[in-house]
């Protein structure tokens, strides 16, 4: 079989170790007979497993214990609602810092339940760049400070950490969690879905400081009531099995490569070889995000060609190079690179893209 290397930006890529690992135990589950999937979440087998993809993720990121973690239905997307709903608390207004696709739709959604204070934003500058520091115009009587440590869609990535002085700092780190180390104490909560470098699709991880987990507003449901689900331990209803067993399984393939030190030392060799290419192509292909507020998970660039982005993409498919294709909001190209894309995949890119290049450099 010839390889393969998916680019897609989530579901993404899963390491071949883990997969494998599943496939072999689908149908007899740690000799249960029976497969995961078929396993109650009400015994013990099942919870064991979701206590250790706790214990273990907590080891990773070396989360302190008056963090609590909890795995959450409704994905990302679910928390634009959850945060305000459980934080707010007897605050009306929050703050939130605009770059992009995913933080503008936490805004409009944030502006369901409270007075919005859009902190800083670079809608102006099409979201090539996040802005620094002093361009941010904090609230002092905001209930938190919303961003998106990486905008998946528009390729732009904090490469600090945004101070929101007392206000508690919330971010939707879905696409770059566990690409790098992080203060999990600088933040009052974390979260991110699972099907960017977690694994299968199906849960969203809460990670949340205890005093802020009791803030909740009397109409939030209760199978997303923070401090509810704490107690529960998760398991106040079905949870997505399958999706915890095989996060369990990814965490435990991150520590035994190395750790988060390791993902970032890969992400960072990962992107650097690709923009590389993309800026030494002589303008054939460009990224438009600023040198400073570049991804290190999510490469978006263009064709100077834009009638040339669907050859492009049906060739690099060809190669067995696949799900290339930029956010549907945005076009051009995007290539994720998740913790289980290995350095070869993006070798393969960037020598598919010098080829296309010279082959196409004069169509015009
Ligand atoms: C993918 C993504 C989301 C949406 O996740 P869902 O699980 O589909 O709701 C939100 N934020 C960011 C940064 C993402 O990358």
């Amino acid at each position: 079989m010839k390889a393969i290397f998916n680019f897609a930006s989530g579901p993404g890529v899963i390491p071949q170790a883990v997969l494998q690992q599943a496939q072999d135990e689908f149908r007899n589950w740690n000799g249960h007979g029976c497969s995961i999937l078929e396993m109650p979440f009400t015994g013990n087998a099942f919870k064991e497993v979701m206590h250790r993809a706790k214990e273990q993720l907590r080891s990773l990121l070396a989360i302190p214990s008056h963090y609590h973690i909890l795995f959450l239905h409704g994905g990302a997307s679910a928390q634009f609602s959850l945060v305000p709903l459980n934080l707010l608390g007897c605050h009306t207004r929050a703050d939130y810092i605009e770059t992009g696709h995913w933080s503008a739709r936490a805004i409009l959604e944030g502006q369901r339940y409270c007075h919005v204070n859009v902190v800083a934003s670079n809608r102006k500058d099409g979201f090539t760049r996040v802005p620094q520091q002093h361009e941010m115009q904090p609230d002092t009587k905001a209930a938190y400070c919303h961003y998106t440590s990486n905008e998946t869609a528009n390729g732009n990535q904090f490469h600090y950490l945004p101070n929101s002085g007392r206000v508690p700092l919330v971010v939707d780190m879905t696409s770059d969690f566990l690409t790098r180390p992080f203060d999990v104490a600088s933040y009052g909560m974390i979260y991110a879905s699972s099907q960017k470098n977690i694994g299968s699709a199906g849960f969203t991880v809460v990670i949340i400081r205890e005093d802020l987990l009791d803030r909740a507003s009397h109409i939030t449901p209760q199978v997303f009531h923070y401090k509810a689900q704490s107690e529960a331990h998760s398991l106040l209803n079905t949870p997505v099995t399958f999706a915890v067993y095989l996060a369990e399984k990814i965490f435990r393939w991150i520590e035994a490569q190395g750790g988060l030190q390791i993902m970032e030392r890969n992400a960072i060799a990962r992107s650097h070889q690709l923009y590389r290419a993309i800026d030494e192509s002589d303008g054939f292909y460009r990224c438009h995000v600023e040198l400073s507020s570049r991804s290190l998970v999510n490469v978006c660039y263009t064709l100077q060609n834009n009638t040339l982005t669907p050859l492009f993409l049906q060739r690099a498919a060809e190669r067995g190079l696949i799900n290339l294709g930029g956010h549907s909001a945005l076009g051009g190209i995007r290539a994720s690179l998740y913790n289980a894309m290995p350095e070869t995949g993006v070798m393969a890119l960037t020598n598919f893209m010098k080829q296309f290049a010279e082959e196409h450099r004069c169509d015009v």
